[in-house]
């Protein structure tokens, strides 16, 4: 018997083994929205193009208000966003500016509306050195200079890119074609929905469950139904697979017993390694590739159990799925937080227990996790809103100690 592999040397012989898929495509930036960048997007121009008020307010020389006087000044005309004022500034002049408008020549400091003791239509008072020089000023190039990377290749393109690309003025941008994943439930007593439901039979969950995850990753997912245990069934939907798709993803038959046959099949359409994870929930899994008619996809056969399936799919399959689809920043953030409550861990693998993240009475956030961590309980996965990642040399959790949490929603 091979001894368990660790969840960090599986993740890792997957992740090496993998190579992006090439080909691109051009979308309109209304359709760029969970895309892929193919190419680094470099700026066309300065952003912002010129100086502008980072207030209300009005623009002058520092120098003018450097002595120790209350100064006064004469507003010689108005600066508005979209409206610059055509002359430049002389000594003991203002400019009445607003937010965004182009700083006009001469001036070098912004004074906010606020700070100004008395105001008309002709004139202003200011308090002597109420600014320095720069003072409420936006510098051409600030964020970004024309020539410079303004977006990476193989950033996934989230609402503030979008926008950012706009304020470029690029319509369009190169992406990865989306990376199409077929998957498919294993099992003689998985009934469909609509179905009745047979003595010792359940419902297909986990299909929806994948459906559902893939959609979010962003990939085209394609749904190959139900195979029961049968090695042709079986057989003939992997071929399906491997001309439809760049990987697979398949739920149940990969548990010791179960994999008989399924390992027999794999074997004969590729490279597929039969791992045992040191892990909990999802022991077992299937990686390789297999290839059939001169096709070849990349498979992930993760375990049947309905929470099993998730917590594979999210901790071993999705970085790889994101990095096969050509996106550089895949890692999710791990936050640490105190524990509320004790955990109970055995030493020796990483488990994932599902948790809720919660203020206690103080406002302090604390992770308590279920009392049930069944790999079939989907109700506790439901109820959850994160993970609780206990590493593998860790034992038992004391109350208020440190944990690493991964949240199941983030803000955008
Ligand atoms: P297996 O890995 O095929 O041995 O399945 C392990 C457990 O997960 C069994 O209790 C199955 O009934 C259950 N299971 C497998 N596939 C599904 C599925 N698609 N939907 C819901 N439960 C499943
Ligand atoms: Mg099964």
């Amino acid at each position: 018997m091979n001894p368990a592999l660790r969840v960090d040397e599986a993740k890792q012989a997957i992740l090496r083994r993998l190579v992006p898929i090439a080909e691109t495509g051009q979308v309109a930036l209304r359709d760029a929205l969970g895309r892929i960048l193919a190419e680094d997007v470099v700026s066309p121009i300065d952003v912002p193009q010129h100086d502008n008020s980072a207030m209300d307010g009005y623009a002058l020389r520092a120098a003018d208000i450097a002595g120790n006087e209350e100064t006064s000044l004469r507003v010689a005309g108005s600066a508005l966003a979209g409206r610059p004022y055509g002359g430049t500034l002389d000594t003991g002049e203002c400019i009445l500016i607003t937010t965004g408008a182009v700083l006009p020549a001469g001036c070098d400091c912004v004074v906010p509306q606020e700070l100004v003791a008395a105001a008309s239509d002709e004139a202003i008072r200011l308090a002597p050195r109420i600014v320095q020089a720069g003072a409420n000023c936006r510098r051409a190039g600030e964020d970004l200079r024309a020539g410079s990377i303004a977006l990476a290749a193989g950033k996934v393109l989230r609402p503030a890119d979008i926008g950012l690309l706009a304020s470029l003025g690029i319509a369009g941008v190169a992406v990865k074609r989306r990376l199409r994943v077929a998957f498919f439930s294993t099992g003689d007593e998985l009934r469909s929905l609509g179905q009745p439901l047979d003595p010792g039979c359940v419902y297909d969950s986990n299909r929806y469950t994948l459906q559902a995850m893939l959609s979010r990753l962003g990939v085209e997912a394609i749904d190959l139904g139900v195979v029961r245990d049968d090695p042709a069934a079986l057989r003939a939907t992997l071929e399906r697979a491997c001309s439809e798709a760049d990987a697979i993803v398949t739920s149940g038959g990969v548990s010791v017993g179960a994999a008989d046959y399924t390992r027999a099949i794999m074997a004969q359409m590729g490279e597929v390694g039969f791992w045992k994870i040191a892990m909990r929930p999802g022991r077992p899994m299937a990686f390789g590739r297999i290839e059939a008619g001169g096709k070849s996809a990349w498979l992930f056969g993760l375990p049947g159990n309905p929470v099993a399936v998730m917590v594979s799919f999210y901790l071993l399959a999705r970085d790889a799925l994101l990095l096969l689809a050509g996106a550089s920043d895949t890692a999710l953030p791990l936050l640490r937080l105190p524990a509320r409550g004790t955990l109970r861990k055995k030493p020796g693998r990483t488990e994932f227990q599902r948790g809720v993240l919660a203020p206690d009475e103080q406002g302090k956030m604390r992770v308590r996790a279920f009392d049930e961590q069944g790999s079939g309980i989907l109700r506790s996965m439901s109820q959850a809103n994160c993970i609780i990642v206990l590493e593998h040399e860790r034992g038992d959790v004391a109350d208020g100690e440190d944990v690493a949490v991964i949240l199941f929603d983030g803000l955008i």
